[in-house]
């Protein structure tokens, strides 16, 4: 049995054979990109199963305890696609937006989505300030994503505009998620955003301690936001 497959049942998850399969395409794409370009620094199969999939996967009993036939997802900076594609995986039936600032990132986030494939993923390459301006990207998630992107300040003003009222905002946070989000409460509020829970994540066979940040989406964001320039990463609210 997979240590994929083992823990993702502690998230609730039963991957199927064609998902497990799904997972290790993917590694071996993400090995041989990397070769080229720096998309990651975990390359052993087991590292990036713990670190990237499984962490990825720790938000799955926050989407389960809602519904996700249908429901749309923006992952913001997503990278090589942490967490957003390793959950589009896991939910066949959610419908995933990968977004990413890197050409050459984007372009192995939709190379992935094609070659699995996954026809619920789309990839995007943009910064989130500028995408979350368009009409049809503005507040049109159920559920906005991201893993090491930005300081929750910052992190607020690019996710928060993309949740539509009554969805949620998941920050994948490290040790200092207690601090960063009462740092972050005004900017949250100005945005449209209540803090739900902060989740502590433990991961299988690994001791540092992860969370996840839950924040509401319970009134529209002003339309001033995000604001343009860099203004957000670097004048945060
Ligand atoms: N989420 C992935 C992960 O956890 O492995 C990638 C993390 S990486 C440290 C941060 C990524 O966010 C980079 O690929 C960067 O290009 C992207 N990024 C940073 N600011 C962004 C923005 N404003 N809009 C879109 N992508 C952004």
């Amino acid at each position: 049995m997979s240590i994929l497959y083992q823990h993702a049942r502690a998230f609730g998850l039963d991957l199927t054979p064609v998902q497990l399969t799904q997972f290790e395409n993917y590694y071996h794409l993400l090995v041989a990109w990397n070769e080229k370009f720096n998309l990651t620094t975990l390359t052993d199969y087991t590292a990036v199963q713990l670190k990237h999939f499984l962490d990825s996967l720790s938000a799955a009993p926050l989407l389960l305890a809602g519904q996700t036939d249908g429901k749309k997802l923006m992952d913001v900076g997503a990278g090589a696609g942490f967490p957003g594609m390793a959950l589009a995986i896991a939910f066949p039936a959610l419908r995933v937006t990968l977004l990413e600032a890197t050409g050459k990132k984007a372009r192995f986030l939709d190379t992935v989505a094609r070659e699995l494939p996954l026809e619920n993923v789309t990839a995007a390459h943009g910064r989130a300030e500028e995408f979350a301006r368009l009409p049809q990207e503005r507040a049109a998630y159920d559920y906005v994503t991201a893993r090491a992107v930005a300081e929750m300040r910052t992190l607020a003003e690019y996710t928060l505009p993309f949740a539509r009222v009554g969805g949620c905002v998941i920050a994948y946070k490290a040790v200092d998620a207690e601090r960063e989000t009462a740092d972050a409460q005004r900017a949250i509020e100005t945005l449209g955003g209540r803090v739900r829970e902060i989740v502590r994540v433990k991961l299988a066979d690994l001791d540092d301690v992860r969370h996840l940040v839950v924040i509401d989406k319970i009134a529209p964001t002003p339309k001033v936001y995000p604001r343009a320039g860099g203004a957000p990463k670097n004048h945060p609210l």
